[in-house]
């Protein structure tokens, strides 16, 4: 195993939606890439906003998406007396120092800071004072007061900023509880964290957090700051451009595969490729190649992808029994299926399955269009009359008769038979098609027949011309 460690170290105030989920895919790709560990730590500092409802769901989705993490998934929170001790440890180094501004004072700080035209930063008052009143404090870092802070992003390239900018920042509440800050490094250095990729949100962080590694003498890990998702309206995509949460495509029937290679794309290319599965992924992602521009989040390219994933997994045995599993048994936001599937009832499904899948692009309108062969009789059967109910009742006897029960022989027997009624094979196979599949259009007639088997064609054509009630 490599010295790689990567993390991914969401905060539970939310679900994993398309940005956060992507941050876990690029970071799980490069630990996976270079066989090191991919570790994950729920940022859970704002206790107030964090939920078990959102841990869930980020853990669960994660799991869904095939983004396994190494080891147990640290609590930020449980690690509280250790960020209280490097905050001890800093203040003891003279790194730090407690400050015992009141709200109020910090607030008028800010208004007449704001009435000079001036950044409301915190002015230092406390950096150097000695005095210790019996009075609630926090502990602030010494930030450098004054030159440039640079460092090298590998997405960004050199980032510098100058130590004006940047105030003393709290480490520690005066309840005691850690900032996010602090809590973020102490975290990235004990866990062994090397490469750090994230949102360029929290590029501005990267300085700060750099501040406290500097004042600890630790390593600084790798950074990359990835641009954010846009949508193709060109704005930072939020709720307002429809889903973004992975549970919601998961709902929608997308396939975590489509996902994956769909986030891929987003900030990262590989030449052209378009369709890259999670083995290629694997192999090419080695951090180079990062977008420095904001990504463009398309949802036709993300169904394009899913219909072809919805394919890939039609091409081998356990692709396609995955498949089956995943139709029948996902929270799909569609109709359900019965309770009871018979033997036969699955048989039929998985054999109609792949010719379904050529022009499925979700799990939803593959259900849609399997749901038919379930069950021997359809719903609403539709009933022929006049021409259309005459053939069938010519015909039930005829293919009653017919044997093998082959895809050739029955496309064969129906041509010559056309042909003797001097009609067209469509002019057999449309009414054929309605009665046995309820829809005018469909995979191959005769493989639906071979797939719904010789009794249950034969019974859905009776049934489509008496109307009587199943049996
Ligand atoms: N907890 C932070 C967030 O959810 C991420 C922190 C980081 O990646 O450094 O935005």
């Amino acid at each position: 195993m490599s010295g790689i460690v990567t993390r991914f170290a969401p905060s539970p105030t939310g679900i994993l939606h398309l940005g956060s989920a992507r941050t876990a895919l690029f970071n799980w790709l490069y630990a996976r890439h270079y066989g090191g560990q991919f570790l994950l730590r729920l940022e859970d500092t704002d206790q107030a906003r964090s939920t078990q409802e959102s841990a869930d769901n980020i853990l669960s989705n994660l799991k869904w998406l095939g983004l396994d993490w190494d080891g147990d998934v640290v609590i930020q929170s449980q690690r509280q007396k250790r960020h209280q001790a490097i905050a001890q440890q800093l203040l003891d180094m003279g790194k730090a120092y407690r400050c015992y501004c009141t709200p109020e004072e910090l607030t008028a700080m800010k208004e007449e800071a704001l009435a000079r035209g001036l950044h409301p930063t915190y002015d230092r008052r406390w950096r150097d004072r000695t005095d210790q009143p019996n009075a609630p404090f926090v502990i602030r870092l010494k930030a450098p007061l004054s030159g440039e802070m640079a460092f090298h992003d590998t997405v960004q390239g050199l980032v510098k900023v100058d130590a004006e900018h940047l105030d003393d920042m709290i480490l520690l509440r005066s309840d005691g509880t850690p900032t996010y800050m602090l809590a973020v490094v102490v975290d990235d250095h004990d866990m062994g964290v090397t490469h750090i990729i994230r949102g360029d949100d929290h590029l501005t962080n990267g300085f700060r957090q750099m501040n406290v590694y500097t004042a600890m003498g630790w390593a600084v890990p790798s950074m990359s700051h990835i641009p954010l998702i846009h949508s193709d309206d060109g704005a930072k995509l939020s709720k307002r451009h429809g889903a973004i949460g992975i549970e919601q495509y998961r709902t929608d029937g997308f396939l975590p595969e489509a996902i994956c290679n769909g986030l891929l794309r987003l900030g990262w290319s590989h030449g052209n490729d378009e369709r890259i599965d999670q083995a290629q992924a694997i192999a090419w992602f080695d951090g180079t190649s990062l977008s420095k521009s904001a990504a463009r989040f398309d949802c036709d390219k993300f169904l394009s992808l899913n219909g072809h994933y919805l394919r890939q997994r039609t091409l081998s045995h356990e692709g396609l029994e995955s498949l089956w599993h995943d139709v029948i048994h996902e929270p799909l936001n569609a109709a359900a299926v019965p309770d009871i599937l018979s033997d036969a009832a699955c048989c039929i499904g998985k054999s109609i399955l792949p010719a379904l899948a050529v022009r499925a692009t979700s799990l939803c309108s593959l259900r849609t269009q399997l749901i038919p062969y379930l069950t021997p009789c359809l719903e609403n059967a539709p009933v022929l009359s006049g021409d259309d109910g005459r053939l069938l009742s010519v015909l039930i006897p005829l293919l009653h008769g017919l044997s093998p029960w082959t895809a050739d022989c029955i496309e064969e027997f129906l041509r010559q038979w056309a042909k003797t009624q001097s009609i067209s094979f469509g002019a057999v196979a449309k009414p054929l098609r309605l009665v046995l599949t309820g829809q005018p259009i469909s995979p191959s007639l005769t493989d639906i027949m071979v797939a719904l088997g010789k009794e249950i064609t034969v019974l859905r054509m009776q049934n489509s011309i008496d109307a009587s009630p199943c049996a």
